[in-house]
């Protein structure tokens, strides 16, 4: 019997452990200057989880600031054209600011006014991350700062400008390749010469303890609201829940609550142009154990240790390694990790258009490819996707890249 209350409450209280290991994974591998930082944001995030002051107050915003709880929908006429696997979709794209992002920042930002700071800084890559910060920042009267390496600030342009208007200033980072990789080493060292009026907002589940457990947190509500409303909707749990992972803060947001339930989880990872070295992201499926950027987790190393360069249509899925959590329910087998290709993740983004009236970002566009390919197999049942955040900002992208979708045809309606 499927069970309408919460079972995953045993699952949180074991893992992150003290020090902020899921298993061997996570841990704070960080310079000892910032030793007393990391301590202080631990202590502080350990106080207000437990107060009712700031649980409230993170609920009032969630509902009147971002709009939440956002829907649950079934797609019918895709589920109908694809055969009988019922596809229900968790709209991340309908939070304000348009993607699951904002709600760790939320999180992060009501953390920092607490902590009495008087500014965030983030590095952002393709410019999502500093969107939903600056966001996030305006809300609370906080600045902020948001390191960009010069060739993403190009690439990136309106969301360069969404920062500005928002209030945000966006630091360029002009050494090395200029981008994410310096922005982040850029971003740290302002850190590290701030914290005492600054706190550093990680833009996923990855990071030094305690991020992959904070933002974890502030993420599950996702999944959360997704198994109330799918349970309210139809009498059950969903057969399988599946999301796309980059860091992994959208899935293990949507995965989390789910862990105890009967549920099949898929975690889907960007396959890029295929299996080569350089031509994909699929840090679970192709990676191994290692530390980089301050926690022990399964990546795409070289001999050296080094990260491997990585690639993917999505630019908020190329990210050389998955939040620590991630590898402690790839080893449990508790979730499946599993990939698509750019073009499968094309084809699921236009047919998410035609057939249903949604644009979505290219990133659930993987995750949707993998729904797809459930249905394709005609497997009966159910399964809900994540669908993590809007299209709005890859449309230029797509049109000059992909066309509009036109030559696919997706009218044949059985
Ligand atoms: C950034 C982003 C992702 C990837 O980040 P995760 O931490 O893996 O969730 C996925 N979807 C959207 C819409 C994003 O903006």
């Amino acid at each position: 019997m499927a069970n309408k209350y919460r079972d995953y409450d045993n699952y949180i209280k074991e893992y992150p452990d003290a020090q902020g290991y899921f298993g061997k994974y996570g841990g704070a591998y960080i310079p000892p200057q910032l030793e007393n930082a990391f301590k202080e944001i631990n202590e502080a995030y350990a106080t207000i989880a437990q107060s009712a002051k700031f649980i409230n107050e993170l609920r009032r915003i969630r509902k009147e600031f971002q709009g939440r709880p956002t829907p649950v929908y079934h797609c019918e006429r895709m589920s109908n054209y694809l055969g009988q696997t019922q596809i229900y979709l968790k709209r991340e794209d309908l939070n304000h600011s348009g993607a699951h992002k904002l709600n760790h920042c939320m999180g992060e930002a009501l953390l920092a006014k607490y902590m009495g700071k008087k500014k965030v800084i983030a590095e952002t890559g393709a410019g999502q991350h500093g969107v939903a910060l600056a966001t996030a920042a305006a809300f609370f009267g906080l600045e902020c700062d948001i390191y960009m390496g010069e060739v993403d600030i190009v690439k990136q342009a309106p969301n360069v400008t969404r920062m500005k208007m928002l209030g945000a200033r966006v630091v360029p980072v002009g050494f090395g390749l200029r981008t994410l990789k310096e922005a982040v080493d850029a971003a740290f060292e302002a850190y590290m010469n701030e914290y005492e009026d600054a706190i550093y907002c990680i833009g996923s589940v990855v990071g030094p303890h305690p991020f992959p457990m904070m933002v974890r947190d502030f993420q599950t509500v996702v999944g959360i609201e997704a198994r109330e409303q799918f349970y309210e909707m139809t009498g059950h749990h969903p057969d399988a829940v599946c999301a796309c992972v980059g860091g992994g803060s959208n899935s293990i947001g949507m995965f989390v609550p789910f862990v105890a339930d009967p549920v099949e989880i898929y975690g889907v990872e960007p396959l890029g142009r295929g299996p080569k070295i350089g031509d994909h992201a699929a840090s679970m499926t192709y990676g191994s154990e290692g530390i980089m950027h301050g926690f022990n987790s399964i990546m795409l190393q070289d001999e050296q240790g080094q990260p491997q360069p990585v690639y993917s249509v999505a630019s908020g899925l190329d990210y050389p390694s998955v939040g620590p959590e991630h590898a402690l329910l790839h080893d449990k087998g508790r979730v499946k990790y599993v990939t698509a290709t750019d073009d499968e993740a094309m084809e699921a983004f236009f047919m998410l258009c035609r057939l249903e009236g949604i644009i979505p970002a290219i990133e659930s566009a993987h995750a949707l490819a993998y729904a797809i390919k459930v249905a394709r197999e005609g497997r009966p049942g159910s399964i809900l996707v994540n669908l993590s955040g809007r299209g709005d900002k890859d449309i230029d992208y797509v049109e000059e890249h992909y066309g509009c979708g036109d030559n696919y045809d997706f009218a044949k309606l059985r």
